[in-house]
């Protein structure tokens, strides 16, 4: 498969997710990071968004609700190179009527090797990282090219 090298900025565009059972912990992740997270664009599905932005005054930018197609609309942003991280603190304990959305979004942020946490110690670790406040070369597929090659290939 060819790939193609896209930069991370050095401002990174983070998306921020929980589901209910774990919303108060990612507020209080965002809380204990808040002067790291300063430093970067934030979005995230609505509740969760305006949740973090009433307890935290970081500015999040608000999508749909998960359940109403917010995790969607963040794992379309991510195909349009527009998201670099995503945070979702998912809870592995409770059956959601979004399910299918969410194992989309894990499954397009793998495609587009997007670093993804769905715990708070991934969280820790990628918002420890130097590479937050480094640009950041990755290789990800050439999504042109795939379209040329699946083409050539099936006529
Ligand atoms: P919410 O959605 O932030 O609107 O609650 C999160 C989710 O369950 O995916």
């Amino acid at each position: 498969m060819e790939t193609l090298e896209l930069t991370l900025r050095k401002q990174k565009n983070i998306a921020l997710i929980a589901h209910d059972g774990k919303k108060a912990q990612l507020i209080d992740w965002c809380r204990e990071h808040s002067e790291k997270l300063k430093k970067h664009f934030l979005c995230g599905t609505g509740t969760t968004a305006r949740m973090i932005t009433d307890a935290t005054d970081l500015p999040v930018k608000a999508y749909n609700s998960g359940p109403l197609g917010g995790d969607q609309q963040i794992g379309a942003r991510i195909v349009e190179g527009k998201i670099d991280i995503v945070i979702f603190f998912s809870d592995p304990l409770t059956a959601a009527p979004h399910d299918p959305d969410v194992k989309a979004l894990m499954r397009i942020a793998q495609v587009y090797d997007v670093p993804f946490a769905a715990n708070r110690a991934s969280a820790d670790f990628i918002i420890s990282s130097p590479l937050m406040e480094q640009e950041y070369d990755h290789e990800v597929i050439n999504f042109k090219q795939n379209i040329e090659n699946r083409v050539k290939e099936l006529k």
